[in-house]
């Protein structure tokens, strides 16, 4: 791709603390109005105010939030992003409880293992049934349950589980690297880096293709990116996108169990479960039979859930190019109204993620004034369902508003950074496509420079709502942040995202603080509004990079729309 378009956007030295300003107009140069770090703050207070109940899908929350977006997006000049007139997309879930405390037991000749509810393991069912179960279900340990022919992997080695159970590690097969001692094999499922492969979606994906009656997976704290205890959030109500067929298609029951209880059902199996996980690093690991059954009864109350994402556009200039697109996604829900920590009630999610909805209100007011406008038209889209499992943006690249061939990139915000200005910005997704490129250079017009995600192997380009389009296909990332804070020691950026994972992160203590600088996330939000004009106006394309994931999936897609 050819970028000719020269784009100058600098701060000045007396707005860097809380806006952007553009430069005055050269001759052809594009000139926006400035960033505020005000108004995302604003914005951001209010999304996470104990008025909008934490945003949950569904809810009155819902209602508000909506109702806010709307509004601010009219009032920018902005027009209704649904072709047919609307603001919104309706996004129809479906929101499943398992009742009660069922334990899954585990049986052997006589002996028999019952696990406890959220103790030792969860459970659900993706298909929309009041009752399912598993009864006296085989048991197969299957290794990383991964099907690579790119790696020559296959950890089925045709083994028929069908109407099986099939118990998974979690993560990517860790290969050791031959050269390296101690490391990962770059060459092998990323090296260190989780490739999608290694997601637990992944597994309960794969596990419904084979035909699988139960999908277990084993959790461990290390590869899975969290502690159990994240696990067990999932035994409240669970939401989905509402489907023609109702997921008939899953799994009938996927869950999770403890490491703990994994050992123990491979030591009733009379099988070495730290011998096994070492065997299914390796491409000779063999599926093996434990001898086991399972047997679990899920009951589940069912409701329907109304909900939407929020869309806006901005026309681009070109006759012809105004068909096509670039879409800036960030997620407006949060988890409303849940159980109290520290007799906190609203979890209002004013990192995660009132900042990127306030942050993506800014931009788009600030590209709505961009003179002149883009050649390409920008879709602003504002997801639901983000935090129970990229619901909002999955369902949008599933009924696209507008045809994915056409759309250029997804740039996605999440999560703002609220702790001042970095020398770098952190890039997920840094060596997938050009678009790295273009925020190479927003980066350096601002004198920082791009990073990889500093933690690879926590697999987060498969956990934001970009994630969706780039399954379909569409250039997509995710940036924002950096790791070495201007000003500030070292470590600064390493302890305030620890804190912040520790103390806060998807609890109701995620709040406002008068403390928050604003000066870093306006350089990103600037950054993303001139990396997203410049793809708006370039003649070409941001294609992925040869030999990633999509690019086959692209370049058909491109083909049959003739280009
Ligand atoms: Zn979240």
């Amino acid at each position: 791709m050819s970028l000719i378009l020269r784009v100058t956007f600098v701060l000045s030295a007396a707005s860097t603390a809380f806006t952007s300003a553009a430069r005055p107009s050269l001759a052809g140069e594009p000139v926006f109005p400035a960033i505020e770090g005000r108004a995302v703050l604003e914005h951001t207070k209010v999304l996470a105010s104990d008025d909008f109940e934490g945003r949950a899908p569904g809810t009155r929350g819902e209602e508000r939030t909506v109702a806010y977006l709307t509004e601010q997006l009219q009032k920018i000049g902005l027009q209704p992003g649904n072709p047919d007139g609307a603001w919104v997309q309706h996004i129809p879930l479906v929101g499943t409880t398992v009742q009660g405390t069922p334990p899954l037991v585990f049986r052997k000749g006589g002996a028999e293992r019952r696990l406890a509810w959220r103790d030792d393991y969860v459970a659900w069912t993706k298909r929309v049934v009041d009752r399912v179960g598993l009864d006296a279900s085989d048991l197969v340990f299957v290794g990383y349950g991964v099907q690579a022919p790119e790696y020559q992997w296959d950890d089925f080695k045709g083994v028929d589980v069908r109407g099986k159970t099939i118990v998974v590690l979690v993560g990517d097969p860790p290969v050791p690297d031959p050269a390296r001692p101690g490391e990962l094999d770059p060459r092998v499922f990323g090296g260190k880096a989780m490739t999608y492969y290694g997601r637990w979606t992944y597994k309960y994906e794969e596990g419904a293709r084979l035909g699988a009656a139960g999908v277990l997976i084993v959790h461990e704290t290390g590869p899975a990116g969290y502690p159990f205890a994240v696990v067990q959030g999932k035994t409240t109500e669970q939401l989905d996108l509402e489907t023609p067929d109702g997921n008939a298609s899953r799994a009938a029951v996927e869950g999770w169990i403890t490491l703990e209880q994994a050992k123990a059902l491979f030591e009733m199996a009379g099988q070495d479960f730290d011998a096994l996980e070492r065997k299914a690093a390796t491409r000779a690991f063999q599926p093996v039979p434990l001898g086991v059954t399972a047997t679990v009864s899920l009951v589940n109350s069912i409701r329907k859930v109304a909900s939407a994402n929020v869309v806006a556009k901005l026309e681009g200039s070109d006759p012809t190019l105004k068909d096509e697109w670039v879409v800036y996604t960030t997620h407006w829900d949060h988890f409303g109204i849940g159980p109290a920590v520290n007799g906190e009630t609203i979890y209002r999610g004013a990192i995660d993620n009132a900042s990127g909805t306030g942050g993506l209100l800014e931009l788009a007011r600030a590209f709505a004034g961009a003179v002149p406008r883009p050649r390409r038209s920008v879709l602003f889209l504002f997801v639901t369902g983000e935090e129970q499992g990229l619901l909002g943006s999955t369902g949008y690249a599933e009924h696209p508003l507008y045809p994915l061939a056409k759309t250029v990139a997804a740039l996605n915000l999440d999560a703002l950074n609220v702790h001042g200005r970095t020398r770098d910005l952190t890039i997920v997704g840094l060596g997938l496509s050009d678009l790295d490129d273009v925020l190479r250079r927003a980066a350096a017009a601002q004198g920082r420079v791009v990073q990889p995600d500093p933690m690879p192997e926590k697999g987060s380009y498969y956990r934001s709502d970009h994630f969706p389009f780039a399954q379909k296909g569409v250039p997509s990332v995710h940036a924002g942040g950096g790791v070495e804070y201007v000003g500030k020691p070292a470590d600064y950026g390493r302890r305030v995202r620890e804190e912040y994972i520790r103390n806060d992160y998807h609890k109701p203590s995620d709040a406002v603080r008068p403390d928050w600088d604003m000066s870093g996330a306006v350089e990103d939000l600037a950054l993303y509004l001139r990396a997203g004009y410049e793809i708006a106006s370039a003649p070409g394309r941001p294609e992925w990079k040869p030999g990633t994931e999509w690019k086959p999936l692209r370049d058909a897609m491109m083909k049959a729309e003739g280009r």
